[in-house]
């Protein structure tokens, strides 16, 4: 079973331009999913039909293997939790306290245990001390917790973070990136992040690369990673890790890793064999 299949999807915002041009490609339970491309390459778009916010021209969309239909639409979208990249349209209580509750009313949550779930989700994204706060005056980054609280504490069995962190220090996306990997490590969450920060392809289980409506790679990390050819066609950054590998080559120095500890282990076994 797959957690989201589509199958030959079409969509445009104008009769005379597709932005999703017969696209196939299947989510699988549990896996962390990063879905990449340059502006426009309809990443946001897709993640709409994903949650039947748009309607395809054509095509099939399957949650948990159910066909989507304008008449299940509401039914089938419980499975999914969204996080935009501007949460100002995603807010309906007051207070932060509220609008993270509004969500777990709609679950049929008892009152009694809302308010250990809300204290629980707020503080893992650092807003406990907001939550009598009206969520419009909040910055962009504190907007971007809240929502994330509130999809989170719902416990929908996929989410999909769309440019979800973009507004947030280093720090604080690192709090959340650090909260989204012990996410995957349960296996419990079929998780899609939406980015056009190709440094988030390596922490992934696989790698979807859109370019002009077609999914040009869908794969594990390293075989997008290591291949510079792939990267510049599908207009993506150079991550700096490929940076740092191709200058360490430069030097004679050949490492494999992909990730910062991966490159430190085997720059310390280089340095061992010294
Ligand atoms: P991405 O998320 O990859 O940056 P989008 O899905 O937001 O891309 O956009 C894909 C294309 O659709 C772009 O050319 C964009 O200009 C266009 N587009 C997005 N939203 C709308 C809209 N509401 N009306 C018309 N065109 C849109």
């Amino acid at each position: 079973m797959d957690a989201l299949k589509v199958e030959n999807l079409s969509f445009g915002y104008t009769e005379d331009k597709l932005v999703l041009d017969n696209l196939s490609l299947s989510i699988h339970p549990g896996e962390y999913t990063v879905l990449v491309g340059q502006n426009g390459s309809g990443k946001s778009t897709l993640a709409k039909l994903f949650i039947g916010l748009l309607q395809a021209n054509s095509g099939d969309i399957y949650v948990f293997d159910q066909l989507m239909t304008p008449s299940n639409v509401e039914f089938v979208r419980q499975d999914i939790g969204i996080v935009f990249q501007n949460p100002d349209n995603q807010f309906i209580g007051s207070t932060v306290e509220d609008d993270i509750a509004f969500g777990l009313e709609n679950r049929c949550v008892k009152s009694e245990d809302m308010d250990a779930i809300i204290h629980e989700y707020a503080g893992k994204v650092g807003m406990l001390d907001y939550l009598k706060h009206e969520p419009n005056r909040l910055s962009g980054g504190q907007k971007q917790r809240v929502a994330i609280a509130g999809v989170l504490a719902m416990h929908p069995r996929i989410i999909i973070f769309d440019e979800a962190t973009s507004m947030l220090d280093p720090k604080g996306k690192k709090e959340i990136n650090d909260f989204i990997n012990e996410l995957k490590q349960k296996k419990e969450t079929t998780i899609i992040s939406i980015t056009h920060d190709v440094e988030e392809i390596s922490i992934a289980d696989r790698v979807i690369v859109l370019k002009d409506g077609h999914v040009f790679y869908d794969g594990n990390p390293d075989g997008i990673l290591n291949d510079e050819k792939k990267l510049k066609e599908a207009k993506l950054q150079i991550p700096f890790m490929m940076k740092v590998k191709d200058a360490l080559a430069k030097k004679g120095i050949n490492v494999n890793a992909n990730n910062i500890e991966g490159m430190v282990e085997e720059l310390c076994q280089y340095r061992s064999r010294m």
